[in-house]
């Protein structure tokens, strides 16, 4: 049915896998490499010293030598064009250092103001590109929106405010769902004006308060795309089957996934030490409960934090999602890597 989701109820979430190149830092150690892609879906982990291999499955496995545009097409257009007529989230999980903000944004900028070479561009910036082509070629009246924002310590924060931003609250009503109070969505109508808005949503980012406390890798940024059509009938959905109404696209680059640690089984979540990302423990909370078939039918707690209240109606059953998966290939990021390589496999 509709309400499942184009692909149906039995895949709820896509998962990509990015292995990064080694960085100089761990070139220099003498790192070694313990990840290796074995066909284009399966990842191989052979453990220093000799351990037995772990091989884990996803939907594509993506090794360091991969460009941008190959992770691009991973996610599949297709896939991302399905946000013309549904919700359609697509997030980056993995610990700090991973490359999660690479491959939605590419490399931070050499300076203030110089641009990400298009080669290195991220996710967000190639969907941009795409989405924007599309409606030009649609003749269709669209009306595109943005908006952009951070969760941190389970405080919402626009990143697009015209003021100096103060915590906004998150409310539900009947027609919206889950809204930020008073964030600001600017309507746009180029592709420079959108890659304008990514650009001050990103500085901000780098010079927010907490990131010169280190801690930004606690936060999650969600630049959402608000995509209507004005007549309906006007637009042809990607996917027959859909339904014309207008759709969102959202882009999540998540916290550092190192405070979350995922025990074996389904559902259960163990806290690591006492640092709690509460909207990371939430999300793979309800994740798990989205999953779990005996608990299909059961409450899902989106309202536990401040994320999974954004995200819910993706999550919910009426979007599609997709997780980007990031991990380092060097051993001494093994412990990590294997905690992410769980995480995503069990949400697939
Ligand atoms: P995260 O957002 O997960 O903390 P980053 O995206 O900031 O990690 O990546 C950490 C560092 O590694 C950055 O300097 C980034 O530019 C670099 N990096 C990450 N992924 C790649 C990649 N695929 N190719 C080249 N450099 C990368
Ligand atoms: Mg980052």
């Amino acid at each position: 049915s509709l309400e499942q989701g184009p692909e149906g109820p039995e895949t709820p979430i896509q998962v990509v896998l990015r292995v990064r190149p080694m960085s100089a830092a761990e070139l220099r150690r003498g790192q070694q490499s313990v990840l290796h892609c074995s066909g284009t879906r399966t990842l191989q982990v052979s453990p220093p010293g000799g351990g037995p291999e772990v091989a884990f499955r996803f939907g594509a496995v993506l090794d360091a030598a991969c460009t941008q545009e190959d992770v691009f097409r991973a996610c599949g257009v297709r896939r991302l064009g399905l946000a013309l007529g549904f919700s359609c989230t697509v997030f980056t999980f993995g610990q700090t250092g991973s490359g999660k903000t690479y491959t939605l944004t590419g490399p931070p900028p050499q300076g203030e103001g110089v641009p990400v070479p298009p080669s290195l561009a991220g996710i967000m910036q190639r969907t941009f590109a795409w989405l924007l082509d599309r409606v030009q070629h649609l003749g269709a009246p669209v009306t595109l929106r943005a908006s952009y924002l951070e969760i941190y310590n389970e405080q919402v924060r626009d990143l697009l405010s015209l003021g100096s931003p103060r915590p906004l609250p998150v409310r539900w009503n009947k027609t919206q769902g889950f809204y930020v109070e008073q964030l600001r969505v600017v309507e746009f109508r180029s592709l420079e004006a959108l890659m304008e808005l990514l650009q001050m949503g990103l500085s901000r980012r780098r010079s927010s308060a907490h990131t010169l406390n280190q801690a930004s890798s606690r936060s999650h940024a969600l630049l959402t795309l608000y995509i209507s059509h004005q007549t309906a009938q006007q637009m042809p959905p990607v996917d027959p089957g859909a339904p014309c109404v207008g759709g969102k696209l959202c882009f999540v680059d998540l916290a550092g996934s190192e405070k979350v640690a995922a025990t074996g089984s389904r559902g259960e979540l163990m806290l690591e030490a006492n640092s709690i990302n509460r909207s990371l423990l939430a999300l793979g909370h309800c994740i798990s409960l989205l999953l779990d078939p005996q608990r299909k039918q059961s409450h899902i707690p989106f309202r536990d934090s401040k994320l999974t209240k954004l995200l819910a109606d993706s999550l919910g059953g009426r979007g599609v999602t997709l997780m980007v998966a990031c991990v380092s290939p060097s051993a001494q990021c093994l412990p990590e890597t294997l905690s992410t390589l769980r995480y995503a496999s069990r949400a697939q």
